[in-house]
Formats: structure tokens, sequence, C-alpha cells
């Protein structure tokens, strides 16, 4: 790649971000297109935000990807933000329009599209679903599984109060969706939570590489279910291996991964993402 002064940047802000595949697979899909474009990694610290956001403005940065810790206090520094954002409460894509910030979230639409082309799922309205974690990840995907009018969730966290937090303001938004919360620490409870859902999420952080594996009564979910986790490092994770051998369609989040990059390319530079170079360049990771 030649690098001179029209060159554009692009780039992904968070904290630690030694760990992230969102540089290799940007910078294959700018090459692809000939594209006189560079992404960097900038490793910011939560009391430099502020100020490395006035940077994208200052260096007139094209776009950035935001990570943790930063996908929900960003919002504060940007000057508008999408639906998807503003349900999710956080951003993971900003693009820059002539030093104007418009903040989006990519990973609602990387998720839905993952769910898609995994599962061939496109309609809601028969799935119910059991969602693990509370956290960031479990809003986008209860923003995308609300805005696609599912008929069901049930939110189950280790700290059930977190789920109610969620379940109430998904309820303010969606009137028209069942959205309950469980305790993830509650046998029964989650027991009787997989009974009747046709649809695993897991968005929590068990089953990542150096963390214990998730610990749910997965026998208990109906035959020939859809399980989805989020985790993408292990690539398969021990739930999706357990989820296999049970008969379900199942899959990792690698996927949702490229979808929610393939997005955020094609918001930054209204061109269509070359999806198979950059799922090679995820792969080589
Ligand atoms: P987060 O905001 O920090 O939330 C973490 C969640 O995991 C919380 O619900 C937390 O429960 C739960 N948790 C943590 N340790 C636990 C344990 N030992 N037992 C049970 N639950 C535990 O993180 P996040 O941004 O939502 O990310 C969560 C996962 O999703 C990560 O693995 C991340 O890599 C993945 N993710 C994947 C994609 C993708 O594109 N595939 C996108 C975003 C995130 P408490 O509320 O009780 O603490």
């Amino acid at each position: 790649m030649d690098i001179n002064s029209s060159t554009k940047l692009y780039g992904i802000f968070g904290h630690p971000i030694g760990h992230s595949f969102s540089p290799p697979m940007h910078n294959a899909a700018f090459q692809k297109l000939n594209l006189n474009c560079v992404y960097l990694a900038f490793d910011i610290l939560p009391q430099n935000l502020s100020a490395a956001v006035n940077s994208i403005r200052q260096l007139n940065i094209q776009g950035i990807n935001v990570t943790i810790p930063h996908k929900q206090e960003i919002i504060n520094c940007l000057d508008e933000i999408s639906d998807e954002a503003k349900y999710t409460g956080a951003v993971n894509t900003v693009k820059n329009n002539d030093g104007k910030l418009f903040g989006h979230n990519t990973d609602v639409g990387g998720f839905l599209k993952d769910l898609e082309v995994e599962f061939g799922i496109r309609e809601f309205s028969e799935i119910s679903a059991c969602l693990i974690g509370a956290g960031g990840a479990a809003r986008a995907v209860l923003s995308g599984l609300c805005m696609k009018g599912i008929k069901k969730v049930v939110i189950a966290n280790r700290t059930k109060s977190k789920a109610s937090e969620l379940a109430n303001y998904f309820l303010k938004r969606f009137s028209g969706i069942e959205i309950n919360s469980a305790d993830l620490k509650d046998h029964s409870e989650i027991k009787k939570c997989l009974e009747n859902s046709n649809l695993l999420i897991n968005s929590s952080s068990p089953g990542m590489t150096g963390h214990d594996p998730l610990n749910i009564p997965l026998d208990s979910l109906p035959k020939n279910s859809y399980v989805y986790d989020l985790v993408y490092n292990p690539k398969e994770t021990e739930l999706v291996k357990q989820a296999k051998s049970l008969g379900h369609r199942s899959a990792s989040g690698l996927g949702m991964l490229l979808y929610q990059g393939a997005e955020s390319f094609e918001y930054w530079t209204n061109k269509k993402a070359p999806i198979d170079v950059m799922k090679k360049a995820l792969g080589n990771n």
C-alpha cells in the first residue's frame, strides 16, 4: 500500500486495543477496492476520549470504530446518532461529514445479518429468545430483535437487576413485545427459560478464551433450536460445540464481527464491502 499526502485515515478507538481484528479486516477491504485509505488502532484511555474525538475533526479522520470501554460515553461527544445507536445507547461507528460527526451502531445490523446468513432467520414473529447477558452487546442484540418485531425475549443475567433494567428500558420503547428477565444463577429459572425458547443467544463473556465456559442446562432447549454465541475467540466455543452435538443449528460471533465491519465500511465509503476478502482477513487472525 502506498501512503501519500492524499491517504485517508480510518481507525478504531478502544482500551485495550491490541486484540482488535478490525485493522486487518478493513485494510484488506481498502486494498481490494484500491482505495487510498488506511485503518489504524488507537489505544485511548477513558479520560482522553473527548480529546480523541476532537482529533477526528482536527486531523480530518474519515471514520472511526469504537469499542470497549467507549461505546456509550462517546455519544456525548457526537453531533447526531442513528436510531440503532439510540435504542442501543451505544455507538460503534462514527462518520466524519465535513467536521460533523454522526454515530451509528452496526453491531445491530451485523447480528441480524449473521442470523440470516447462518440460520436463514428473517422473520421473528414466531421466535422466542433466551438472551444471556445484559451488557453492551446484549443491548445491540435486543435492539435488533425488537426492531424486527420478535415475539418474546427473556434476558438472563448473572446480575438479575441489570437484566430487569434492560427489560424495562426496551419495554418502554417496544410496548408490543413480551420482555422478561431471569437470574442466570437460578438453575430452575434458566431451565424454564430454555424450555420455552427456540433461539438461545449468548451475549455474555463466559466462553471467551481465558474465561470459564458458560454453564447452563442446554439440554432443556427444545430440539432443532438455534444457538448463537456472540463470543468469537475461540472461533468455536464450547457452547457452539455442545449445541451442535445436541442437534441444534449453532454459530459463533465471527460472522457478526464480519458483518458489523462490512456495514461500517459501507457507511463510510458508500461502496459495497468486499465480504470474501474481509472474511479471509478475519480468518487469518
Ligand atoms: P460487557 O458490557 O462487559 O457485558 C458482559 C456481560 O457478561 C454482562 O452481562 C456480565 O454480567 C456477563 N458476565 C461477565 N462475566 C460473567 C460470568 N463469569 N458469569 C456470567 N456472566 C458473566 O461486555 P459486552 O460488550 O456486552 O461483550 C460481551 C461478549 O460479547 C464478549 O465476549 C464480546 O467479545 C462479545 N461481543 C461480540 C461481538 C461480535 O461482533 N461478535 C460484538 C460485541 C461483543 P454482569 O452484568 O453480572 O456483570
